[in-house]
């Protein structure tokens, strides 16, 4: 149950780049727990990033925040929690803009979930 071979097949670069940081690994969904990381193209070996659909990828993720200024000319920055269903966060919108009347214009926030996957590798 730990999501099968994925992260163990890439293992670590066989060069003497090699150092202990797992690419392929990546923490488990939940809220704010995606953390972007950069990573690099090791001599010899190929890394391919691509939208993750496998069966156990993390879900598509839904939110909205808000884009209002406020009255010194800075952003709201209100945000709802992410959900897997596209309507709860406008159900939060709604909530926000009767908490702030002149609140109304607001962006979606998805998150789609990615996954690297080492070529080449024997
Ligand atoms: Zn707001």
């Amino acid at each position: 149950m730990d999501g099968g071979t994925r992260g163990r097949a890439a293992g670590e670069p066989r060069a003497t780049l090699a150092r202990r940081n797992r690419p392929s690994e990546r923490t488990k969904p939940g809220r704010g727990a995606v953390t972007t990381t950069t990573r690099r193209t090791f001599r010899f070996v190929n890394w391919t990033l691509r939208p993750d659909q496998d069966d156990d990828a993390p879900p598509l993720m839904y939110g909205f925040r808000c884009l209002a200024l406020t009255d010194d000319d800075t952003g709201c920055a209100a945000k709802s929690s992410l959900s897997k269903d596209p309507t709860e966060p406008q159900t939060w919108a709604f909530a926000h803009r009767r908490e702030h009347p002149e609140h109304t214009s607001y962006a979606e926030v998805i998150e789609r979930p990615w996954v690297m996957w080492r070529e080449g590798s024997t």
